[in-house]
C-alpha cells in the first residue's frame, strides 16, 4: 500500500499515478512485479534442450522475491500445448504461460518473430496488474520490455545470461537473427534504468563489447544452499552405486558444443592413456537430451568420441538429473568438470562447490569470480585438453590438498551466492528503482512512504534500507521508503 500524509493512494485522490500500488484485490499489501523469461520457462524440466541456467535463475529468484514480500509474476512463452497456462509457486509466486506463436518448442533462432504476439499478450496483463517494475532475461525479453516501456512508465531492469557479442565471435556463421539481438542488446544496455550481470566479467564484457552507456550493477547468481550441501561422500556413492575407490570425474550441463564435454572427454582420455591403472577413472556425464533435437546431435557425437577413446566402460551418461538427486552426484564426485568455451555466471560451479567440490573449470566469463584458482578448484584456459588433464590430475593425486579445497568451495558458496543473499540484493535494487522512479515523476510536496513488501523472512540488512531524501525541485517531496 502507498500513503501519501497518511491517506492511501488508493482513493484516487493524489494524482500520483496508479503504477506504484498493486491491483490485486487477493493480496493488496504486496507490490506486484514482473519477471520476463521468453524462452526460459521458469516451471520447465531443468537440463534438457535450451532448459538450464536462466530457467533456474528466473524460478529462483522469483520465489525468494516472493518470500521476500513481492508479489512475482513471472512470463514465459507456452512452448507446449499440454502445459498449464498457469503454474502457481506459492500464494505470491506464479509463472504465467502466454501463448506467442505455435505452443510448440521453437529454437531461440526463429522465436524473435513470436515476441509482437508475446508483448500483446503481456499487455493483457499490464493492464490488469499495474506491473511498475519489469525484470526481463535474454534479449529476447529485454526488447519485450522495451516495447512495453513505449506505453508504460515501468522500471526496466534487464539481465543478458548470454551476448551474442560473446557468442557470433564463437561460432563460424552468424545466423540471420544476429543483427537484431546485437541491435537489442546494445539499447537494452542503454536505456534499461538498470543491467544486472552476474559477475563483474560480465560487467566489463558489456562495457567492452556493447557500450559505455547505461547503469551496470553487479548482483552475482546464487544456489538453494539448504538443498546443495557437502553430504558424506561415501553414502553418496552407495546411493548412485559408485565404488568407494572410484575416481569419480563429473560434468553437469546441457549437451551444447560450446559447453565443451569433448575438451573434458580428450582429458579424461589422456589421463586414462598416462595411467599406470586406469580401472578406477570413472567419468559420469549428467544432463538431458533429446535424440531429434541439436542437443541429441551432440550427445551422438560425444558418446562416439568416448568410444573413440576407449572409454565407454569407464563412462556412465546419467541422463536428465534433476535438483532433488544432484547434490548426490556433485557428492559422489572427486572433482566437477566445467570445460565451457564461454559462461556469463555457471550455476554448475558454485552448485558443485556448495556440495564441496573441487571445480575444475574454464577460465572464462563468471567462472573467473564463482571459482578461485587453487583455493577452490583450478581455472585453466578453455578448450585446452592437455590444460584440464593436468589439473584434474592434481586434484585427484592430492587427496590432503583436496580435502582443503572442498572445505574452501563450500564456504565461498555459503558466504557468498545463497539465493536468499542474492534475492536481498535484487529487492534492495528494485526498491531503490521504484524509489527513484517516484521521485523523478513527482511534483508534489507529499511525503510519500512505500510500505511494501511486507517481509516477515527478510533478514539482509540491505534490503531493509530506508531511503529517505529530499528532490532539489522547486516543489519538493521528502520520499521514505520503509519495508
Ligand atoms: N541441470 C539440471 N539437471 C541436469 C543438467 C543441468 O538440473 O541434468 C541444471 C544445473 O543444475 C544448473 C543448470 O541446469 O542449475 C545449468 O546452469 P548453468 O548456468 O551451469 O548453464 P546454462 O544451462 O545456463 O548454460
Amino acid at each position: 500500500m502507498v500513503f501519501v500524509n497518511g491517506k492511501s493512494l488508493n482513493d484516487g485522490s493524489t494524482g500520483l499515478r496508479s503504477t506504484f500500488f498493486t491491483s490485486r484485490s487477493n493480496t493488496p499489501s504486496r507490490q506486484a512485479i514482473a519477471l520476463i523469461s521468453d524462452h526460459g520457462d521458469p516451471a520447465a524440466e531443468i537440463g534438457k534442450e535450451e532448459a538450464g541456467g536462466q530457467n533456474v535463475y528466473v524460478r529462483q529468484v522469483g520465489e525468494a522475491l516472493s518470500k521476500l514480500g513481492w508479489q512475482v509474476d513471472m512470463f514465459t512463452r507456452k512452448a507446449n500445448a499440454d502445459d498449464p497456462t498457469i503454474v502457481q509457486h506459492n500464494p505470491y509466486c506464479r509463472t504465467i504461460r502466454l501463448s506467442a506463436g505455435p505452443e510448440e518448442f521453437i529454437p531461440r533462432d526463429r522465436l524473435f518473430e513470436y515476441m509482437p504476439q508475446f508483448v500483446e499478450e503481456f499487455q493483457k496483463y499490464q493492464a490488469k496488474h499495474h506491473y511498475p517494475l519489469i525484470h526481463t532475461n535474454y534479449w529476447m525479453s529485454a526488447w519485450v520490455g522495451l516495447e512495453v516501456q513505449k506505453t508504460h512508465n515501468v522500471q526496466l531492469i534487464n539481465t543478458y545470461h548470454s551476448l551474442g557479442a560473446v557468442k557470433y565471435e564463437a561460432v563460424p556463421d552468424r545466423p540471420a537473427i544476429a543483427d537484431t539481438r546485437l541491435a537489442v542488446e546494445k539499447a537494452i544496455l542503454e536505456q534499461a534504468h538498470c543491467t544486472v550481470a552476474t559477475s563483474p566479467q560480465e560487467a566489463e564484457m558489456l562495457r567492452s563489447l556493447v557500450s559505455s552507456l547505461g547503469h551496470i550493477e553487479v548482483i552475482p547468481c546464487g544456489t538453494d544452499v539448504s538443498r546443495f550441501h557437502a553430504i558424506p561422500k561415501a553414502d553418496a556413492r552407495i546411493q548412485l552405486g559408485l565404488n568407494p575407490t572410484d575416481e569419480v570425474m563429473l560434468y553437469v550441463g546441457r549437451f551444447d558444443p560450446r559447453k565443451g564435454i569433448e575438451t573434458f572427454v580428450r582429458a579424461a582420455g589422456s589421463i586414462k592413456q598416462n595411467a599406470v591403472d586406469a580401472s578406477n577413472l570413472r567419468l559420469v556425464i549428467v544432463g538431458g537430451s533429446d535424440p531429434t533435437k541439436s542437443d541429441g546431435q551432440e550427445r551422438q557425437r560425444i558418446e562416439q568420441l568416448v568410444n573413440q577413446l576407449g572409454l565407454a566402460d569407464h563412462t556412465t551418461f546419467a541422463g536428465r538429473v534433476g535438483h532433488d538427486l544432484l547434490p548426490l552426484y556433485y557428492t559422489a564426485a572427486d572433482v566437477c568438470v566445467i570445460p565451457s568455451h564461454y559462461e556469463p555466471f555457471g550455476l554448475v560451479a558454485i552448485e558443485a562447490m556448495a556440495c564441496g567440490t573441487p571445480v575444475v573449470a574454464s577460465n572464462v566469463g563468471g567462472l573467473k569470480f564463482s571459482v578461485v584458482s587453487e583455493e577452490t578448484g583450478l581455472l585453466v584456459p578453455p578448450q585446452n585438453e592437455v590444460a584440464f588433464a593436468t589439473a584434474i590430475e592434481r586434484i585427484l593425486t592430492d587427496e590432503l590438498w583436496a580435502r582443503k579445497l572442498r572445505k574452501r568451495a563450500c564456504e565461498r558458496v555459503q558466504q557468498n551466492f545463497s539465493w536468499t543473499g542474492v534475492a536481498a540484493q535484487l529487492s534492495d535494487l528494485y526498491r531503490r528503482m521504484l524509489a527513484q522512479s517516484i521521485m523523478s515523476d513527482s511534483s508534489s510536496s507529499n511525503q510519500l512512504v512505500i510500505s511494501a513488501p511486507p517481509n516477515p523472512d527478510e533478514t539482509a540488512a540491505s534490503s531493509r534500507k530506508t531511503i529517505s531524501t529530499t528532490a532539489t525541485t522547486a516543489s519538493s517531496k521528502s520520499l521514505t521508503k520503509v519495508s
